[in-house]
């Protein structure tokens, strides 16, 4: 039996079904932005293995870094305790993130890190006294696969069993070009209506949606008008983090910083898993008391893991050198080019860009959806020729490590343009423009 067959034997994959899935590619060496099966093929990873990887597979720098820190001090509690690697994170993240940040909270992964971020937005009130819960979101968002990400996430097929167990939550339509004024009515609409405590959003691009874009300005807008009603704001950047949107954060091209600020995928270069919330001194303040139960009761088990931190600072040293910055705007001016040739393509709808983020929409006789069936002969297309993509639909989409080459960019885009003549041939799934 080889290794995928070992695998099918006992164990369950995330967002897959196991009965028509293909099995799954075993992996056992990485390098760059190449991943080696059992017989050395090598396959670019176009998506950074879900998001998180910035500066290449085994990267030798985090990977001594890492080393050195487990064997030094592989893991200690953290509440009560706290170590180098921590303390070191948080003072190099706050000196990156928008200035009004002053707290920084750790979890595990991006999950997490919402939850944590609606927790603390909803007992900053809870503490005061003040009777305000409702929390306001985008349709079509993703905030994560738990219960309170869940509930703060679109309504939609990956939620639906659960509809009964999510809390309540208003979902306004995302601002998107033309749509902005909607968008800002259902807010005030929203606001007037219910006693909000926070508004939750992806910053700049929904990810998991289908990489939908909408602009700075109209969401400094919506800030603008919660802040004016002392609503708090959260910006989700689990994706938009660390450079992929073209600065460090989304929140960056923001006049009106969030509040609360969620972190994961890149924080560790995508070495191990690592959460941060971060959040102003104001709502930090709202724990402070002599009555233990304004404490923030929440907590895991490997917080602030000493490995991850590790990770995490060393991944920052290679993302702040000029040589990664470099690399963030020479694959954005790659994707722009590509993106410009697709636009006459008679397959693709609504090419877009935004930094390392490269997306289009593939004509399709079904809807735009998760579910779109051209996703599987997509998938398979690319995995045959070496080059992993995973489209959200019918919609397709490009997220390098920064340390891919040229070489490797432009083997990814043509396989994307033979993969989309190969689509012409299977009409019966695609309109022609
Ligand atoms: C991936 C993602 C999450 C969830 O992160 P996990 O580490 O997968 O739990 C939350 N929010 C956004 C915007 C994401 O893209």
């Amino acid at each position: 039996m080889n290794l995928s067959e070992r695998d099918h034997r006992f164990i369950w994959h995330p967002y897959t079904q196991m009965q028509t899935a293909a099995l799954p590619v075993a992996i056992v060496r990485g390098e760059g932005a190449l991943l080696f099966d059992e017989q050395g093929t090598g396959y670019i990873d176009a998506i950074s293995s879900w998001w998180v990887n910035l500066h290449g597979h085994a990267h030798p720098y985090i990977a001594q870094k890492v080393s050195e820190q487990l064997r030094t001090l592989e893991h200690v509690m953290f509440a009560g305790f706290t170590h180098p690697g921590a303390v070191d994170l948080a003072e190099r993240l706050l000196a990156i993130l928008p200035p009004n940040q002053a707290k920084i909270f750790f979890s595990d992964n991006g999950s997490t890190a919402v939850e944590v971020a609606l927790k603390m937005a909803v007992q900053y009130w809870f503490n005061q006294g003040i009777g305000k819960t409702t929390v306001i979101a985008f349709h079509n968002a993703y905030h994560g696969d738990t219960f309170g990400a869940m509930s703060a996430s679109g309504r939609g097929a990956f939620t639906a069993p659960f509809r009964d167990f999510l809390f309540y939550v208003v979902h306004i339509d995302a601002p998107l070009k033309g749509r902005e004024q909607e968008s800002l009515d259902q807010l005030e609409r929203a606001i007037k209506r219910a006693d909000v405590a926070a508004f939750i959003f992806e910053p700049l691009v929904q990810g998991a949606g289908g990489m939908v874009m909408y602009d700075a300005p109209i969401l400094d807008t919506l800030i603008q008008l919660c802040r004016s009603h002392g609503i708090l704001t959260i910006a989700d950047e689990v994706m938009t983090g660390f450079g992929r949107t073209g600065t460090y954060f989304a929140s960056d091209r923001l006049i009106h910083k969030p509040d609360l600020i969620c972190l994961s995928k890149g924080i560790t270069g995508g070495t191990m898993p690592l959460g941060v919330t971060s959040c102003t001194q104001t709502i930090y303040d709202a724990f402070l008391s002599p009555d233990r139960r304004k404490t923030f009761f929440h907590g895991h088990s490997y917080t602030a893991n000493p490995l991850a931190c590790a990770a995490a600072v060393a991944s920052l040293d290679l993302l702040q050198h000029q040589d990664c910055q470099a690399n963030i705007k020479r694959i954005e001016e790659h994707h722009r080019k590509f993106i410009l040739r697709l636009n006459d393509h008679p397959l693709v709808k609504n090419p877009r860009v935004l930094g390392t983020i490269a997306a289009f929409d593939v004509e399709s006789k079904e809807q735009t959806s998760y579910f779109n069936s051209l996703r599987d002969s997509m998938y398979e297309y690319c995995i045959q020729h070496k080059v992993l993509i995973r489209p959200l639909g019918n919609v397709v989409y490009l997220m390098p490590p920064y340390c891919i080459t040229d070489v490797e960019l432009h083997k990814v885009y043509s396989t994307i343009y033979s993969m989309l003549d190969s689509l012409r041939g299977q009409t019966e799934n695609v309109v022609l423009k």
